[in-house]
C-alpha cells in the first residue's frame, strides 16, 4: 500500500448494469492496484432498476468506495474516465444509457464546487437511493458540506422519497472486492499484527472477504504457520548440534543416513517444496548423534529456499561442525509451484548433489556414496 501525504478522503460511487459481474469486481481491482489511490472500503453491492434508462434497461449494480488520494479533483476524474475506457465503457450523449462501468466522486473531503458540467459532491448523493444508501454503509457519519447532514440522514430520507426505487435496493450482493475496510484497532494484543494485517489485505486483493466465517481466524493461522515454516532463520547450527558431537578416534568407516524428510518453501513462489536428503560423511576423529542430521536439514529447510543453495548448506555445515575427510548430500524434491502451476511436470521431482572433500577428489567414495544414496 502506498504511502501518501496529504491526502485527502473521498468516497467513489461504481454503477454497471452491463456485464456488471466482470466490470464491478474489476473496476475495483483497478482501483486498488492505482497507485494515487488508497482504498480504504467498499460496500455491499447493490441492485437497483435503471433510473431514467431506455425501457427494458437491465437493474444496475451499485456500490460505493471509500478511499483516500493525493491527486486533485480534476485529475481524479480523468484518472476514473480511464478506468471506464479500459473496460469498454461506451460514452454517448444519454446521461442514463446503459453502461459496463460509472465512476463518480460522490464526495471529496469537504470540498464543495461547481465544474462546467459536473459537481462537487455529486447532486445524486442526495436524491439517488442507488447513491446514497451504499456511501450511507461505509460513511455513515460522513457530513455533507453544504447541507450539513450525514450521509444516514440522506440515506434514510432519499429511502423514504423514493418508495418506488427503494424495494429493489433491499438485495445486497456480496461479491469479490466488495469488503469492509481492514480495521486495524481489531488486531491489537494480536499474536503477529502486522503480519496477520498484511495477510488479511492478500486476502482481500485475490477478491476474498476476510471477514467471512471461514477466513476470520485465517491470518492469525497464516502467521503462526509462517513462523514455524521460516524458523530456520533463528535456530542456530550450534542449539541444533549441542553436545552432540563425540570424539571417535578409531572411525573411519562411512556413516549414512538416508530418507531424512524435510518441507521447505521455494524462494520464488512461496509455495512447498518437500522430499528426502541423503546425507554422508567420513570422519575425522569425530561424529554426530544421528538424529541431529535431520535437525540440520531443518535448520535450512525452514526458511525461503532454492534446492541447490539447501543441498550446499547441509553439506557446508557438516563440513563446519565436524570436519571430516569428506561429506555427500543428495536432495531429492517435489515442488508445488510446478507441480500445481501445470508447467514443467515432468521437472517437479528434483534431484540435487553436494560433495565436499574426499567425496569430491576420490571417485571411489563417491560412487561408494551414491551407491548407497540410491
Ligand atoms: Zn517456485
Amino acid at each position: 500500500m502506498p504511502i501518501v501525504n496529504d491526502t485527502t478522503e473521498i468516497i467513489i460511487v461504481a454503477g454497471s448494469n452491463v456485464d456488471r459481474d466482470r466490470c464491478m469486481p474489476e473496476a475495483i481491482r483497478r482501483l486498488r492496484r492505482h497507485g494515487d489511490i488508497v482504498v480504504r472500503s467498499v460496500s455491499s453491492c447493490y441492485e437497483s432498476a435503471s433510473v431514467g434508462g431506455p425501457e427494458g434497461a437491465p437493474d444496475f449494480w451499485n456500490t460505493a468506495i471509500l478511499a483516500e488520494t493525493d491527486l486533485d479533483p480534476e485529475t481524479l476524474r480523468s484518472e476514473l474516465h480511464a478506468i471506464e475506457d479500459e473496460l469498454g465503457r461506451e460514452r454517448t450523449d444519454d446521461p442514463n444509457a446503459p453502461r459496463t462501468i460509472d465512476l463518480d466522486i460522490a464526495y471529496y473531503g469537504d470540498l464543495a464546487k461547481e465544474f462546467d458540467d459536473w459537481a462537487i459532491p455529486d447532486p445524486n448523493t442526495e436524491t439517488q437511493a442507488h447513491v446514497a444508501v451504499p456511501v450511507a454503509e461505509i460513511a455513515p457519519r460522513w457530513v455533507h458540506p453544504v447541507t450539513g447532514r450525514t450521509t444516514a440522514d440522506i440515506a434514510n430520507a432519499v429511502a423514504s422519497l423514493n418508495p418506488e426505487v427503494f424495494p429493489h435496493m433491499a438485495v445486497r450482493l456480496q461479491t469479490p472486492y466488495t469488503t469492509r475496510a481492514i480495521d486495524t484497532d481489531a488486531v491489537d494484543g494480536a499474536y503477529a499484527p502486522r503480519l496477520e494485517d498484511l495477510v488479511r489485505e492478500q486476502l482481500v486483493e485475490i477478491g476474498e472477504d476476510p471477514e467471512r466465517e471461514g477466513l476470520v481466524r485465517t491470518p492469525l493461522r497464516v502467521a503462526k504457520a509462517m513462523d514455524f515454516l521460516t524458523s530456520g532463520y533463528t535456530t542456530s547450527l550450534e542449539d541444533v548440534v549441542n553436545d552432540a558431537i563425540f570424539d571417535a578416534e578409531g572411525a573411519s568407516e562411512m556413516v549414512v543416513v538416508r530418507d531424512v524428510e524435510y518441507y521447505s518453501m521455494c524462494e520464488h513462489h512461496m509455495l512447498p517444496f518437500f522430499g528426502k536428503a541423503t546425507v554422508a560423511y567420513l570422519p575425522k576423529g569425530k561424529i554426530i548423534g544421528l538424529s541431529k542430521i535431520a535437525r540440520i536439514v531443518d535448520v535450512y529447510a525452514r526458511r525461503l529456499q532454492v534446492q541447490e543453495r539447501l543441498t550446499n548448506q547441509v553439506a557446508d555445515a557438516m563440513t563446519e561442525i565436524l570436519d571430516p575427510h569428506g561429506v555427500g548430500v543428495v536432495v531429492e524434491g517435489k515442488h508445488l509451484c510446478m507441480m500445481m502451476r501445470g508447467v514443467q511436470k515432468q521437472e517437479s521431482n528434483m534431484v540435487t548433489s553436494a560433495m565436499r572433500g574426499t567425496f569430491q577428489s576420490d571417485g571411489r567414495t563417491r560412487s561408494e556414496f551414491l551407491e548407497l544414496a540410491r
